[in-house]
């Protein structure tokens, strides 16, 4: 099974943004552009909810066929691990090994001995095609490379081979991540990531490293532009590199999580995967749930109530809810709206506050990643809020797919 050149990870919490979100997909097909979705949800995302992953399948299987959507499309079980894969399989076809707990566990001296000695040739200055000038490979930098992520390709390895047991050789896409951990991944420690992939034998499609700055969730990226838009660069060439050295897919790319967003840097995304005629995958199923919150609030009403308790509580609960999301959040506390003055506001006020236009004055970044971690309250309002999404389906579809097409896909696949 192989995932085509771009794609696009989806999903929405409750499971009621299928077709708003493949509509999208066709938007991108009528403008020339190919993309396949991928419904992904993880099991964080499934064990707040209390949902199991095959009501993700449901949802993609529903909406593929109410909008006779004709090309492929993918369910990814994202960020499983040991632990939890097993609920997934039957589900899915396309499975993210979350090794980023692993990350910074050292294999054992000789494993990381044996890894140094099998990569000594990189060792000087690395001409790789596409890049400006050589990357410096030190014995020291491969050295430190595998006592960093050594043990976690291992243990990704582990959880190919185990749902290769179940599902059968080629019948599923691999993704490694890393991204949920502290430090960024540089393009040459990127390079010997993948000499480990290669090596334990796993088929990756998609790598997604942890980028340099900060992916925050349903925010834009923080941090060197310039620096960020070299990496990438940087990986895109190590990566066809390393295709060709490590004998990994044709078809390997980047995959960037918590890509929702991220409008600064779509710009060097798009101007990258064209100069290198690069693939690319994109997660951004959160940003789903930020529109339904908007699409209530503009909806007005029993909508705008809605939107305004889930605040209400998100703020009562703020430790709770940011607890499990601690490593992509930044939220300054004390910038957040009191309850009472969210309370007081009209429609229009909380849509401008909670939609990420950074040229908005009234746009609080601080309460839009409250809301996105806030999405339990939702589970908890319970058919009251399931009610609402219906009852205001058509004004939220319209937000959803706008914000998928024209705000994501635009600037990153097509360049506009
Ligand atoms: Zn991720």
């Amino acid at each position: 099974m192989q995932l085509e050149k771009y794609s696009f990870g989806i999903g929405d919490r409750f499971a009621h943004q299928g077709k708003a979100q493949l509509a999208a997909m066709i938007q991108a097909k009528q403008a020339g552009v190919d993309i396949v979705p991928v419904w992904n949800k993880s099991h964080r995302e499934h064990s707040i909810i209390h949902t199991q992953p095959a009501s993700v399948r449901q949802e993609a299987d529903a909406a593929v066929k109410t909008l006779a959507w004709q090309g492929s499309y993918h369910v990814d079980a994202d960020h499983i691990n040991m632990s939890n894969v097993d609920l997934f399989i039957e589900a899915s076809d396309f499975f993210t090994l979350d090794v980023a707990d692993f990350i910074g566990q050292k294999a054992a001296d000789t494993d990381i001995e044996m890894f140094v000695e099998n990569n000594r040739k990189y060792i000087g200055f690395q001409q790789i095609e596409g890049l400006d000038e050589p990357i410096e490979i030190t014995g020291e930098l491969i050295r430190k490379t595998a006592s960093k992520v050594l043990q976690a390709v291992k243990q990704a390895g582990r959880l190919y081979r185990h749902i290769e047991s179940k599902k059968g050789r080629g019948n599923f896409i691999t993704e490694v991540s890393m991204d949920e951990t502290d430090q960024a991944q540089t393009p040459a420690e990127m390079l010997f990531i993948l000499a480990a992939i290669s090596a334990e034998g796993i088929p990756a499609q998609t790598i997604a490293p942890k980028f340099t700055g900060r992916f925050n969730k349903g925010v834009d990226y923080v941090g060197d532009i310039d620096l960020f838009e070299k990496e990438f660069n940087q990986d895109l060439a190590v990566i066809q590199f390393a295709i060709r050295e490590f004998d990994l897919p044709e078809n390997l790319k980047l995959s960037i999580h918590s890509g929702s967003d991220k409008f600064s840097i779509y710009n060097p995304v798009n101007k990258a995967i064209r100069k290198f005629n690069a693939g690319l995958h994109v997660k951004t199923a959160g940003t789903t749930w930020l529109e339904e919150i908007i699409g209530l609030a503009v909806a007005d009403g029993q909508g705008l109530q809605i939107a305004k308790k889930i605040y209400a509580e998100a703020f009562r609960r703020f430790d709770e809810l940011c607890g499990p999301y601690a490593a992509v959040i930044d939220i300054n506390k004390t910038e957040l709206p009191a309850v009472e003055e969210v309370d007081a506001w009209t429609s229009r006020q909380f849509k401008d506050a909670v939609t990420h236009d950074p040229d908005c004055s009234h746009y609080n970044l601080n309460m839009r990643q409250l809301l996105h971690v806030g999405y339990k309250i939702a589970v908890e309002l319970g058919d009251n809020y399931i009610e609402a999404l219906e009852q205001y389906e058509d004004v939220i579809a319209e937000h959803v797919t706008y914000n998928i097409f024209d705000r994501h896909i635009k600037p990153i696949f097509i360049g506009t």
